[in-house]
């Protein structure tokens, strides 16, 4: 058995550099647990970023896709399969929503919305061929196709990749006279996080949510919340929107839908909407393949049952609660999130996140750095109580030493 060390240097001979990940090589996990390949256990407290909402090998998933493996795997939308109605019904109504358009990828799932908006604007709004415009936020962060980072407000993420798909507009996260200064008649959509993950978990001001759905409503422009992180048990409930009471136009889906087995992405909204697509306008050889129905609808099966928000919002007030003394201590110098989802802004004089994510790795704590001195914080929704403790005890130590 090669050890994590050659791993590592064999990887990076033979791979692009486009991750930095911390230098632990993964071989096992179950719930909320990791084993690196010698053997050493880590508390998962990044959850492959929302898309390991219901931990590692939850025997409910993969019981579901063990079951499809062996009876159907793929057939391409050219015929249909007998998962598809079922899981585009129940995804549907999780939503209050009427129609499906499953993917793969997040960034699959951003683009069929931008390309829903922009359709519907010609279409059903009458907005001028050629000129539609979807207003986003500073900080998004929406996928890494060439039309998402055009819109992106993050060097690193933007550079050297134009040139850029014009047509969209950016505007402050969080300010509603910003948004409706700059929604004009040629206005297609509104596309937003209801919180935003990548840029340090920020929930927006209260109120922001439903005056994004005031205005859009009032100015007929489509309201398209990414969720693909935000959404499905997260924050305490199926959707981030609801803190508000809103309920967007459209839904954008992805990671936990997936149940951390495959790659399975939605956009989900009425049949006016949807129904703006005829056949061979848009697809995808993968996208709503039966083991990803398969897989999703346990998850929709779960989410249905409402036990993972619940757990989430009851875990989320004790984790906040939590991080709100350690805030008190001066070490960390912000905290923001909602449910079990939580931004630490470390003091920058204790070490940037990075080597804050490495001393809590050597505890045997996996998490993930964003921005400078920021730690994200999102467990597995299935973590117990006694796990997360302890997980915030080291956090705590590696924040004293
Ligand atoms: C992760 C993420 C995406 C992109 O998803 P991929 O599956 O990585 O393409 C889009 N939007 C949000 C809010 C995300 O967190």
């Amino acid at each position: 058995m090669p050890t994590s060390t050659e791993l590592i240097a064999t990887a990076d001979a033979h791979s692009a550099h486009n991750y930095h990940p911390l230098p632990v090589v993964l071989s096992s996990a179950e719930g909320a647990w990791m084993t690196d390949v010698e053997g050493r256990r880590y508390l998962d407290l990044l959850a492959g970023y929302s898309a390991l909402n219901f931990g590692h090998g939850h025997p409910r998933l993969t019981a579901a896709a063990r079951a499809q493996l062996d009876r159907l795997t793929l057939t391409s939308r050219a015929f249909h399969h007998d998962r598809f109605a079922d899981f585009c019904v129940r995804l549907a109504r999780l939503c209050g929503m009427e129609a499906v358009l499953p993917m793969n990828t997040g960034a699959e799932a951003v683009e069929t919305a931008v390309k829903t908006a922009r359709k519907w604007g010609y279409r059903v709004k009458g907005v001028p061929d050629g000129r539609a415009r979807i207003v986003v936020a500073d900080g998004n962060f929406h996928g890494r196709t060439t039309t998402i980072v055009s819109f992106s407000t993050d060097e690193e993420a933007r550079a050297d990749y134009g040139p850029y798909t014009p047509g969209f507009t950016i505007v402050p996260y969080g300010d509603l006279a910003a948004l409706a200064e700059a929604v004009d008649e040629d206005t297609v959509a509104v596309l937003l996080e209801p919180v935003q993950g990548e840029a340090g978990v920020l929930v927006p001001p209260p109120g922001y949510l439903a005056g994004v759905r005031e205005l859009t409503r009032a100015r007929n422009v489509l309201f398209i919340a990414d969720e693909i992180q935000s959404g499905l048990g997260r924050t305490g409930r199926t959707f981030a929107c609801e803190h508000e009471g809103v309920v967007p136009d459209v839904y954008v889906l992805g990671k936990a839908l997936g149940g951390g087995i495959v790659p399975v992405s939605a956009v989900v909204s009425s049949r006016a909407v949807l129904g703006v697509f005829r056949p061979g306008e848009h697809g995808s050889t993968f996208g709503g393949n039966p083991l990803a129905c398969a897989v999703a609808l346990e998850v929709v099966a779960m989410l249905e049952e409402g036990d993972h928000q619940r757990r989430a919002a009851e875990l989320g007030d004790h984790l906040h609660a939590e991080l709100a003394l350690l805030a008190g201590t001066g070490r960390v110098t912000g905290v923001r999130g909602r449910g079990l989802w939580a931004g630490v802004d470390v003091d920058p004089a204790l070490g940037t996140g990075r080597e804050i994510s490495e001393r809590l790795m050597a505890e045997g704590v996996l998490v993930k750095d964003t921005h400078g001195s920021t730690i994200r914080i999102a467990p597995p929704l299935v973590i117990s109580k006694e796990d997360l403790d302890w997980g915030l005890d080291r956090l705590r130590d590696v924040l004293a030493a």
